[in-house]
């Protein structure tokens, strides 16, 4: 039987009452799995209401209090974590082991936001005048909303939440459309956890809601996470609503192989950057760039590896599948039809998943795809496919690596492959990408630092977890004081200085 899914309310499940209804799939048969009622805007009205009055108890907590239940947060989903990446693998598709591992990579920024009586001290100077001291504090931004993609259904929500309400802050979660049950099994932990009712509030939703939230005068501060259109619509009505966002978009990562590099460690690296997760990642490999004579070993090895690929089901097969389905019908079409430009654009299709027998299969699935000699004019290089396709560009040497990779209008993550510490060095220095891995192909950086691109890939000038997570849910008040003892003569009309 079809599942209904609501929203989470005031610390309770609450019925949908929209009339308008989306399905989501299990995307490895392709049957609907359920029915969601997308927030009308009362709806979502009511959840912002819920957690606006919810805000000043919650934000007098101390933050230890607010710690203790995060501690206990993370040992409910260490419980569960089976059945929460279960649930993903029904939804998204992605393998049980890429589930649980986005799962593993969610805590740590639980366990991150645990820290936060430390992360929240302030500054205090001494004598900033004659007996004046100025010292500074971070009180919560306010209400704040998360709204996030379908390709990581829980670790993204958990970039934004665990340190929102860390800080003190009040959270709406608008979770993807695609894939809403993590959200709402992570809100019920967080319930039995001690969060106060009406602290964390999930609106499962599509546009409606998400305008609902930026136009409400009682929200804060807006995450986004998703493609860049959506991302840049966000972020610009957020300003004209006067709200603080962080709109993080779409990518087009490049790996750099320089003719030095080790080739078995680069194309292994290269495999799962590509085709990890059926290549539904922000953080994918979706450009080689090979550098002069790393072109033909390169090629060599890496066909018959995407030959080889195991597609299939995220669970039940023995051994797992390397790479599950995509996550909708309409996606898999999108993908395909990539494929049909790159070879009519001219690039060389050496390997075609449309050919894989999986891609007759009832479920969305797809073969992995290569193309050699792809150029920078065209789409398959161009766009954001978020599927199983590597295009393979080939460059005479560093510099016009650098840039190719420069001159693309994403800037989230990049990788360079090489032995040579001078190139690895002149890399990092010169591009213009906001996460960069040096013989790691997916440099996503670990909680405690944060994780964000640069150029069309981030509207906002604070990226995600962190230090920069703390300081996008907060407000920093300086005081500036003396005691009446020690004041000195008379009354001051002229700016105050050391003299
Ligand atoms: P999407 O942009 O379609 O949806 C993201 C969210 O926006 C969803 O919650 C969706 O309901 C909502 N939304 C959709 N249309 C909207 C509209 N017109 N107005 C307001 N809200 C709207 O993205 P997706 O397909 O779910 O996710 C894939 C995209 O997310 C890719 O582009 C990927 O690169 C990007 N992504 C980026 C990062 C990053 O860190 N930069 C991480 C994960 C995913």
């Amino acid at each position: 039987m079809a599942k209904k899914v609501g929203h989470w309310i005031n610390g309770k499940h609450v019925d949908g009452q929209s009339d308008t209804i989306s399905p989501w799939y299990n995307p490895a048969t392709g049957d609907v799995t359920g029915h969601l009622s997308l927030a009308n805007r009362s709806e979502t009205e009511h959840a912002i209401d819920v957690a606006s009055d919810s805000l000043q108890e919650w934000s007098a907590t101390p933050p230890l209090a607010r710690a203790r239940i995060l501690f206990r947060f993370i040992q409910k989903l260490e419980q569960h974590k089976d059945e929460i990446a279960r649930l993903i693998t029904e939804e998204h598709g992605k393998v049980f082991s890429d589930a649980k591992g986005e799962l593993v990579r969610g805590i740590e920024v639980v366990e991150f936001a645990t820290g936060i009586p430390h992360l929240l001290k302030g500054e205090f100077s001494n004598n900033v005048g004659k007996n004046i001291d100025s010292w500074s504090v971070r009180q919560p931004l306010g209400v704040c909303a998360g709204i996030t993609p379908f390709n990581f259904p829980a670790m993204v929500p958990m970039w934004m939440f665990p340190i929102a309400l860390a800080c003190g802050n009040t959270f709406i979660l608008k979770p993807s459309e695609r894939d809403p049950s993590a959200s709402m099994m992570m809100a019920e932990l967080l319930s039995e956890s001690g969060l106060p009712d009406g602290v964390f509030n999930v609106v499962n939703g599509d546009r409606n809601a998400v305008d609902t939230i930026l136009e409400s005068p009682k929200v804060d501060g807006i995450s986004f996470v998703g493609s860049t259109p959506i991302a840049e619509s966000v972020y610009l009505n957020a300003a004209k609503y006067g709200k603080r966002c962080q709109a993080l978009g779409g990518a087009k990562n490049h790996m750099v192989i320089m003719p030095d590099a080790d080739m078995d460690m680069a194309v292994k690296s290269l495999m799962g950057a590509a085709y990890g997760s059926a290549g539904e990642r922000c953080m994918a490999i979706s450009v080689a760039v090979a550098v002069g004579a790393a072109a033909e070993p390169l090629i060599q090895k890496l066909v018959p590896l995407v030959n080889k690929l195991r597609v299939g089901p995220g669970l039940g097969a023995e051994p797992e599948n390397e790479m599950g389905p995509l996550v909708t019908g309409a996606h898999k079409d999108r993908v395909a039809g990539y494929i049909e430009r790159g070879a009519k654009e001219g690039a060389k299709l050496l390997v075609d998943g449309r050919k894989s027998p999986c891609f007759e299969e009832e479920g969305f699935f797809i073969g992995g795809s290569l193309f050699d000699h792809v150029t920078a004019d065209m789409d398959i290089y161009k766009d954001e496919i978020f599927g199983p396709v590597l295009c393979v560009v080939r460059v005479p040497d560093f510099q016009s690596a650098v840039a190719l990779v420069n001159g693309h209008e994403y800037g989230n993550g990049t990788a360079i492959f090489t032995r040579n510490g001078n190139y690895a060095r002149q890399y990092s220095e010169q591009i213009e990408v906001g996460m960069v891995g040096i013989n790691v192909p997916i440099p996503v950086p670990m909680a405690f630092y944060s994780f964000g691109g640069w150029k069309r890939s981030l509207f906002g000038s604070l990226h995600v977890h962190g230090m920069e997570g703390v300081k996008f849910y907060t407000r920093t008040k300086t005081m500036t004081g003396r005691w009446p003892e020690g004041y000195g003569s008379g009354n001051e009309f002229s700016m105050p200085t050391l003299g």
